[in-house]
């Protein structure tokens, strides 16, 4: 008996202990699977094959419709007839390789040099001069970093070329007079004088997509709240030059995905919409255009909380818009002091600096958040998954989804 028991309760410890192990590690592999698809989510993204998410060679189509597939598998519903909603912009694009010789010496697109992005077609030899007094058709006037082109009505250069310490990429919906070229200072050496160029970009009138999904609210589902994130990107400079985008805003996607599949699982008492906007790199394009053109009325959006650069987040978070709600932020800085989520929340006030703006300037109350820290590839060839620390992930993964329960 004494034996027995002894054996009997050893069994259980044992079992119990077993029990706890496979309980602990369903528990780890859970969210190691989360974290898991959540990078993949982003390496998916901005994988060569979706080309920067721009407007040429279908990138933004290719995102469009990955988000679209993720969604339906989520268990979403569209929030209108289909999950896409189509807007027209103007674009004006690269789709061949931009070429520059310094002195015979080619530099690399991307690495050595971008054009401007509302650089008209350019192409021929330029006399390099860093003077701004005597211009003409031939000469390729180097301006400094932040220097100013002085416009002579009598004698514009051929072409402007910017020195720059870091080349950082945008967008734009016209074309310039004067074609520019962003050039890094490391690709420039002292008796540099003959320019060689040929740059062929395009205005273009093209449609896009925002993606939006929905997750009916248990109580009262004619009140929404709105998680978005902009999936659009940079592009290419023809087919082998690509901007990755995965901190800007491959990270914000694919936290949206996650808040996706939770929130599926597990509906809130609010409905909440989805939503990936395309044209943010463009000028809140896509964003502005939903606001304008809202599935749901805008009175009846309770909240909307956009995420942008979360790949990161050793520095913690900020938060804009934070002056503007301080109650909501207040509750914010609530749950995370609790959860010890992210190591620091700081507040900013109003920013138009991503797809918040356009719906706060109707009245929506809403936040950006974006998260800090890394080494500050922004706009360049360079943010790539790789570089991503992220560290913020989990943090603020349960920080928001507290929050968006809260409601
Ligand atoms: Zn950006």
């Amino acid at each position: 008996m004494q034996t027995y028991s002894f054996c009997y309760s050893k069994a259980l410890v044992l079992r119990i202990f077993w029990i706890l192990v496979i309980l602990f590690s369903v528990n780890t592999s859970g969210k190691a699977q989360d974290s898991a698809r959540f990078a993949a989510s982003i390496r998916k993204l901005s994988s060569k094959g979706m080309a920067g998410r721009g407007y040429l060679f279908r990138g933004h189509r290719k995102a469009a419709r990955y988000i679209e597939l993720r969604f339906r598998r989520a268990g979403l519903r569209p929030a209108g007839r289909s999950f896409l909603q189509e807007f027209q912009i103007t674009q004006n694009l690269f789709p061949s390789r931009p070429k520059l010789r310094l002195n015979g010496r080619k530099l690399r697109p991307g690495r050595d040099f971008i054009p401007g992005p509302a650089s008209p077609p350019v192409s021929g030899s330029f006399r390099l001069d860093s003077s701004q007094g005597i211009l003409n058709k031939n000469v390729a006037l180097l301006l400094k970093d932040k220097e100013a082109f002085k416009p002579n009505g009598t004698s514009n250069p051929g072409l402007i070329l910017r020195r720059q310490s870091k080349l950082t990429h945008s967008l734009s919906e016209n074309q310039s007079q004067i074609p520019e070229i962003l050039v890094h200072e490391s690709a420039l050496q002292k008796g540099d004088s003959v320019l060689k160029v040929s740059i062929s970009p395009s205005l273009r009138d093209l449609n896009t997509y925002n993606v939006m999904g929905m997750v009916r609210g248990t109580a009262e589902p004619d009140s929404f709240l709105v998680l978005c994130a902009h999936y659009d990107h940079l592009g290419s400079l023809g087919r082998n030059t690509y901007f990755p985008g995965a901190n800007d805003n491959a990270s914000g996607v694919a936290m949206l995905l996650e808040m996706a599949r939770a929130i599926a699982k597990k509906p809130l008492r609010y409905s909440v919409l989805f939503v990936a906007f395309s044209g943010e790199e463009a000028g809140l394009l896509g964003s502005s255009f939903m606001a304008e053109n809202p599935p749901v009325p805008l009175s009846n959006i309770r909240f909307l909380f956009n995420l942008d650069l979360l790949g990161f987040g050793e520095k913690g978070a900020t938060v804009v818009n934070a002056t503007v709600h301080p109650k909501e932020f207040a509750r914010l800085q609530e749950i995370n002091a609790s959860c010890h989520c992210l190591p620091e929340i700081k507040a900013r006030g109003k920013a138009a600096n991503s797809d918040h703006y356009p719906f706060s300037e109707k009245g929506v109350p809403a936040f950006f958040m974006y998260l800090m820290g890394g080494p500050g590839f922004y706009h360049d060839i360079d943010d790539k998954p790789k570089t991503l620390s992220l560290k913020g992930f989990r943090g603020t993964f349960r920080l928001i989804m507290d929050f968006m329960r809260g409601f």
